[in-house]
């Protein structure tokens, strides 16, 4: 099973007054599924692409299995 990691951006909580803001979550899934159903995500609220694809990578790292990291 090869999973890889995405980064799923979505709307960050609306504030009165602010500017509405994008918040990042990493999500596992098995690049074999054709759905593409993720297996895991991340309950963060990453500022940054980056941020929650490392959360991801951190994530997978702690995993048994021996998979490939690859940038979805
Ligand atoms: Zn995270």
């Amino acid at each position: 099973m090869a999973m890889k990691i995405r980064v799923m951006a979505s709307h960050g909580p609306l504030r009165r007054g602010l500017v509405p803001f994008l918040v990042y979550r990493a999500e596992a899934y098995d690049e074999s599924d054709r759905f593409r159903e993720p297996t895991w995500g991340c309950a963060h609220d990453h500022e940054s692409v980056e941020h929650a694809f490392n959360c991801g990578v951190a994530w997978l790292n702690g995993q048994s299995d021996e998979s490939a990291v690859e940038m979805a």
